[in-house]
């Protein structure tokens, strides 16, 4: 039987693991914490941090690994390609790819999938230049620009938004923040995109590379932080050039396993912002909304077994838990609550845990959504 590795320990590891023990598939994590969310599991290890010879011991227990997150360590992807190759799901490439911003757009773009025009910066009189260059230019927003690090980014973390009234004023203070993210990891510079809303598709590649999407989820964020997830029918305009770009992501990259793209809605259409080579906070509600979840896919994909329906049920939604935990009796109480907590501790924009309801009728769905909504917000910190 195929033995399952997963690397990293987080709750998404978790939620993949409980569907691997659901199938019957013995799945082991190797994780960087003694205290994450997949410590609970009986096939956690820990071993300090992710390093190549610890991450050799665990890849040769097992069967064939997958990952949870893509921010692992350069070393240990080496180690991976070198040795292991044939038991990497998905493939190394893809990891390098989509843990870094710039290999990521450079690869969306030879793609043909449109994203926010971008350059690779060094230093900081290259901000001006840049959002100079694109006030000139026919179209682009003209607001100003973000600074992102290219790696280890998430939640809004190592990034800068600059408005072109930054540059006239003497504004020292910004200055020194972009100089020091600058000096500290590199950076690329994108235009500040002006998006209706923000939306997401995720798709199951199995080994037949035939990849099966769920509908379009619509994403609400706050601070940069993930707040609620729908799949939303007023998205379906745009399946298809969702559609579109998974499929060219999945057949440049012989892609195996669960995949993710945000998107921004424009006027003239989707803009791809990032891309996930993993399951996503975005559609935790497919463990009670759809047929077949995320993780089931995902360990599906990679233990070559058959993909199930992405078909949703009723009308599902999803609220993270931030920061810290409601009253669990006041979730519960409503009927159609499901809760999941993953046993972190609180801490000031920390996903502590989710929340999804399925409800019968999109009355029912506003509902619920606005009573959980309101309990989520008397235990915000
Ligand atoms: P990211 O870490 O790239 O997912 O960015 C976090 C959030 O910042 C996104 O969900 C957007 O709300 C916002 N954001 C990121 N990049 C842009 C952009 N180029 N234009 C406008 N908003 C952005």
């Amino acid at each position: 039987m195929t033995k399952i590795g997963i690397l990293g320990g987080g709750q998404l590891g978790m939620m993949m693991a409980e569907e691997g023990l659901r199938l019957g598939i013995e799945v082991a994590i190797l994780g960087d914490s003694a205290v994450a969310p997949a410590s609970r599991f009986y096939g956690y290890r820990y071993r300090g941090p992710l390093i190549p010879q610890t991450v050799r011991q665990f890849v040769e227990s097992i069967d064939i690994i997958t990952f949870e997150f893509e921010n692992i360590p350069l070393n240990v992807l080496d180690l991976l390609e070198n040795e292991f190759a044939d038991k990497c799901c998905p493939n190394i490439t893809a990891l390098r790819i989509f843990q870094d911003r710039l290999l990521e757009k450079e690869f969306l773009e030879r793609c043909g999938i449109p994203v926010a025009p971008y350059k690779q910066i060094v230093e900081v009189a290259e901000i001006k230049e840049f959002i100079l260059g694109s006030a000139n230019k026919e179209g682009a927003n003209k607001e100003g620009a973000i600074i992102k690090t290219r790696r280890s980014g998430y939640d809004g973390k190592g990034q800068i938004r600059v408005f072109a009234k930054d540059l006239t004023s003497r504004c020292s203070k910004l200055t020194d923040q972009c100089s020091s993210l600058l000096q500290n990891s590199p950076c690329i510079i994108e235009e500040i995109v002006s998006f209706d809303e923000e939306v997401s598709v995720i798709a199951a590649c199995g080994i037949d590379n035939l990849p099966v999407q769920y509908p379009l989820i619509k994403n609400f964020h706050q601070e940069g932080i993930l707040r609620e997830s729908y799949p939303d029918s007023s998205l379906k305009e745009y399946e298809a050039q969702a559609k579109e770009v998974i499929a060219k992501i999945a057949t440049s990259l012989n892609y195996i396993g669960v995949l993710t793209v945000e998107f921004f809605v424009t006027p003239s259409g989707l803009i791809a912002n990032e891309v996930a080579p993993r399951v996503h906070n975005s559609g935790h509600w497919t463990i009670e909304g759809a047929h077949t979840s995320q993780f089931s896919q995902a360990i599906r994909a990679t233990a070559g077994l058959p993909l199930g329906s992405s078909e949703i049920i009723g009308y599902p939604w999803m609220g993270n838990i931030i920061g810290s935990v409601p009253d669990k009796s006041k979730i519960l109480s409503i009927p159609k609550a499901a809760l999941h907590l993953y046993g972190k501790e609180p801490r000031a924009a920390r996903k502590l845990g989710h929340i999804t309801a399925v409800s019968s009728t999109l009355d029912e769905q506003r509902l619920i959504r606005n009573k959980v909504l309101s309990i989520l917000k008397d235990c915000a910190i």
